[in-house]
């Protein structure tokens, strides 16, 4: 029997560049002057980082 069935993959939702996610816990961050900033558990980034 060749009865294979197909698994129906969600296609990948798009990665926006204006918008970060916290590394930490996954929130969403805010670019303030050149800063990344956490406004969950106050994780702070660099934007210019790579
Ligand atoms: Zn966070």
């Amino acid at each position: 029997m060749s009865n294979r069935r197909t698994i129906p993959q969600a296609p990948a939702p798009p990665k926006r560049d204006d918008g970060l996610d916290c590394e930490i816990c996954g929130n969403r961050m805010h670019e303030r002057s050149c800063k990344i900033i956490c406004r969950n558990c106050g994780f702070t980034r660099d934007c210019s980082d790579p």
